[in-house]
């Protein structure tokens, strides 16, 4: 079996080998895998992709295990859907959740322009969502901060993941995200989420799960 986070359940688990092919591409250039395998988690189905050059070691050879058999996939497999891939928001409203979840899910995928759009379009959500009716994302997080929806930090992260999703959004030459920006900038729509939605939605169940116990 091989050890995976799965981009299903994102559990760090174990993933059995269902079945693979493997065939040469026509110039003989390169070896190619394709491998299904199930999650012991949440059993539900991912697919390993990997190639290497032909004169080169297959690098999962030697790797074949135990009962269910089937190659390991190497480090440097692609899996489907991707470690990652899945990632949920279920203290937001179902609206932005599912933007949010989409932000990372293009991240997973490699496509980091369209997560850091999505990721400052969740902060304008926010602010909607919160009852701002102002124009413009800049003053959306402005209004955010005058009515103490979020703190003076929280304003200067939100404002950074404006400026990145804005030299994105105008597509100007050159312009582009590296993985570790788009991974920070997911952090910085995280922490905007946290303080402005997430954290009272929590903050409401402990009170209300302490008052069930203790009946005050
Ligand atoms: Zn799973």
């Amino acid at each position: 079996m091989a050890a995976n986070t799965c981009g299903w359940c994102n559990h760090r688990t174990h993933m059995a080998f269902v079945k693979g092919t493997y065939y040469s591409a026509r110039d003989g250039q390169f070896d190619f895998h394709n491998a299904a395998y199930q999650c012991i988690n949440c059993e539900r189905y991912s697919v390993a992709y990997w190639q290497h050059l032909y004169y080169e070691p297959d690098p999962s050879e030697g790797r074949f295990v135990g009962d269910g058999g089937g190659p390991v996939p190497p480090d440097c497999a692609v899996w489907n859907p991707p470690a990652g891939a899945r990632k949920e928001f279920p203290d937001v409203p179902d609206h932005l959740g599912a933007v949010a979840s989409e932000a990372h899910l293009c991240r997973a995928t490699g496509a980091l322009r369209g997560s850091v759009i999505l990721a400052r379009s969740v902060i304008e959500g926010v602010a909607k969502h919160l009852g701002c009716d102002e124009w413009g994302i800049q003053a959306k997080i402005t209004w955010l901060r005058e009515q103490q929806h979020i703190r003076p930090k929280t304003f200067e992260a939100a404002n950074a993941l404006r400026l990145a999703g804005n030299d994105i959004a105008h597509a100007d030459p050159g312009e582009s995200v590296t993985a570790e920006e788009c991974d920070e900038l997911l952090v910085l729509m995280a922490v905007v989420l946290d303080e402005a939605l997430e954290s009272d939605v929590r903050l409401a169940r402990v009170k209300e799960a302490r008052e069930a116990r203790t009946g005050k």
